[in-house]
């Protein structure tokens, strides 16, 4: 089926000048160095971006889930309460260079906060005003294991996540130029005015080249064929005490660097005569030890019961919750575990225990 709008070929340095046209437009936020990580911030200007990163600390779709949301305000005037809602806050934004595993990633937070069963109204008025251009990956990370989900490294349809519902432009750096492929009207207006050439067979036959190139550098793999239901077999494997009892500090960390983990509390902030208080939607984590503590006690009371439901989360239960898995492979819960704890590792050796288990078995019997 001929794509909607067609693809081109950008030079380098127009590039450079679309950026500085965007910010003048709206908040363009982009990868930036500094020091040894990668964040999201503002930018003006194309050489401020980092487009050489291999991950950013925090994802992208943590730009639109915002930490901190006042969603209401109860104002006291005798013995009446007035409720009010707390209208968003967002205004016209665009995430520049944006990698698929995390474009991916914007696409599951979508199906959670943005569903049919649910609507968070921050992040939905922030995805509405929000224009993203993704760019393929070509600096495959040591922990990154896009590949084994087929999230990354180039981007392409994935459990019914259509590339065209995740970004409006999606750039391949090419040899001094740039592919950009159009995937929707606004990212067409995009590029409105700008000098370019239609992309040819070749540059179509040199983006597929380097898509094999990055493929053939992942050295991390995880076989997911079987994957929710294995877990949910093995929920007493001795890998979750030993783990997640030896090794796990309960920081936190994994949940809040994760591009898909949504949890959050409600906290009230009064004013000191009591006459008004805001209701603000803060981000939680299932790591947390008090996570789970409801009136009658707390019904994951151990480390080992936490971790748990992290990796089962990501790698099982969300299948059935959400259709597709809460992991897209970026590897930033491992990189960002202060003890390396790594969840394809327990899913591995999860694996090899049953087909150890198999095989003698088989010998047995
Ligand atoms: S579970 Fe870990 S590897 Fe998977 S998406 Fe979240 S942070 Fe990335
Ligand atoms: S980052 Fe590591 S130590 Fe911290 S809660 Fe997650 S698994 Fe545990």
């Amino acid at each position: 089926m001929p794509a909607a709008f067609p693809a081109r070929r950008l030079a380098r340095e127009d590039l450079h000048g679309l950026v500085v046209r965007w910010a003048g437009a709206r908040e363009v936020v982009a990868p930036v160095r500094e020091g040894n990580e990668v964040h999201w911030r503002p930018v003006t200007d194309a050489a401020q971006v980092d487009w050489d990163y291999a991950s950013t600390m925090l994802p992208p779709s943590k730009v639109l889930y915002k930490p901190l949301v006042d969603v209401a305000r109860f104002t006291r005037a005798g013995d009446a309460v007035a409720t009010g809602a707390v209208e968003p806050d967002a205004r016209p934004s665009l995430l520049l260079a944006v990698h698929p595993c995390d474009l991916h990633g914007i696409l599951v937070l979508d199906r959670t906060v943005k569903g049919r069963r649910f609507v968070d109204p921050s992040y939905a008025a922030w995805r509405a005003q929000t224009l993203i251009v993704g760019l393929n990956c070509r600096h495959v990370g040591e922990l990154c294991f896009c590949a084994s989900f087929g999230t990354g490294p180039f981007y392409s349809r994935w459990m019914d996540q259509g590339p065209s519902d995740g970004c409006d432009l999606l750039l391949t750096e090419l040899e001094g130029d740039c592919l950009v492929e159009v995937m929707s009207r606004p990212g067409e207006e995009l590029l409105a005015g700008t000098r370019m050439t239609e992309a040819s067979e070749t540059d179509y036959a040199e983006r597929d080249r380097l898509e094999e190139s990055a493929r053939s550098r992942f050295k991390k793999k995880l076989e997911i064929g079987g994957l929710p239901e294995l877990l949910l077999r093995n929920l007493e494997h001795p890998v979750w005490e030993r783990v997640g009892e030896g090794r796990c500090l309960s920081c936190t960390n994994c949940t809040m660097v994760c591009p898909t983990c949504y949890c959050y509390d409600l906290q009230d902030r009064s004013s000191l005569d009591l006459r008004e208080t805001v209701r603000a939607r803060r981000w939680d984590s299932c790591q947390d030890r008090n996570f789970a503590a409801v009136h009658f006690g707390n019904f994951r009371a151990t480390r080992k019961a936490r971790l748990r439901q992290f990796v089962c989360h990501k790698l099982s239960y969300w299948v059935g919750q959400h259709g597709c898995f809460g992991c897209v492979g970026c590897g930033r819960c491992i990189r960002l575990c202060p003890t390396g704890i790594d969840l394809a590792e327990i899913a591995g050796e999860i694996r090899r225990t049953e087909k150890a288990e198999d095989l003698k078995g088989k010998a047995e019997g």
